[in-house]
């Protein structure tokens, strides 16, 4: 091997060493002539993910949040005793959602916030912590302009690998609020409505039904049973699609 082959090949190691944290340049080099507008601003957050961290501690959170070899991270973290931390800049991509789907996107960290609650999954959550959580989403949903049906869970975008936050997350309380879809005892739903067009239309990946309808039963039935879906799901769905849909209408 020539010396300049050598020294070709080191350059290209060191540069797929560091290309998890190397800057981004500007434009393709090559396609583009650089011709900068000052008219811009940063990219805005559209959804918000909401996560249990199964973990006994914020401690040992925080440490497996921050530590390199994990390779995960969320915007915020929001202690049991209702201490805010901030983990990343808004403005940039957290590693909190992993491989998932939400409303027709594959790349659920390029345009969410991630916010991680810490509690085990079998605990309630704290009334400090979710007083918190509470002033947090007031504040970016005023920010950012985040609609109700974009708050979110970890299970809903992710059905076929998570199941955070627990059926204890107060979703009916922060719907109350406006964070979140909810419906309370709808009728029952139209004989033609098919439930899986209903999850589809909520944002969830009907790739794997089975672990859609799960989520959901997890999300706006508060329960685990993996049950298939029945009659008061149909009806919860239609509703829910309904309400996402009158509140996204101009
Ligand atoms: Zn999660």
């Amino acid at each position: 091997m020539t010396f300049r082959r050598q020294a070709q090949r080191a350059a290209a190691a060191l540069l797929l060493a560091l290309g998890a944290c190397a800057p981004l340049a500007p434009q393709p080099p090559g396609r583009a002539e650089w011709y900068p507008s000052p008219n811009f601003d940063t990219r805005r957050p559209t959804l918000v993910v909401l996560h249990h961290t199964g973990s006994d501690s914020a401690a040992h959170a925080l440490g497996v949040l921050t530590d390199p070899a994990r390779e995960v991270s969320a915007h915020y973290l929001i202690a049991r005793s209702g201490k805010l931390y901030q983990l990343v800049d808004e403005t940039r991509r957290a590693w909190h959602a992993g491989v998932s789907w939400w409303d027709g996107s594959a790349d659920v960290n390029s345009r969410s916030l991630g916010i991680e609650l810490d509690n085990d999954g079998t605990e309630p959550f704290s009334e400090p912590q979710i007083a918190t959580l509470i002033e947090l989403l007031a504040d970016l949903k005023l920010r950012y302009l985040i609609p109700a049906a974009n708050f979110v869970g970890h299970a809903d975008v992710a059905p076929r690998r998570k199941a955070d936050p627990s059926r204890h997350f107060p979703w009916r309380r922060l719907a109350s609020l406006g964070y979140g879809l909810w419906c309370d005892a709808p009728p029952a739903a139209d004989l033609a409505f098919d439930p899986e067009a209903g999850l589809r239309a909520l944002g969830y990946d009907t790739g794997d039904v089975d672990a859609a309808a799960h989520a959901f039963r997890l999300h706006y039935r508060q329960t685990d049973d993996a049950a298939d879906l029945d009659e008061t799901d149909r009806a919860l769905l239609q509703c829910l699609a309904n309400q996402k849909n009158s509140a996204a209408a101009p």
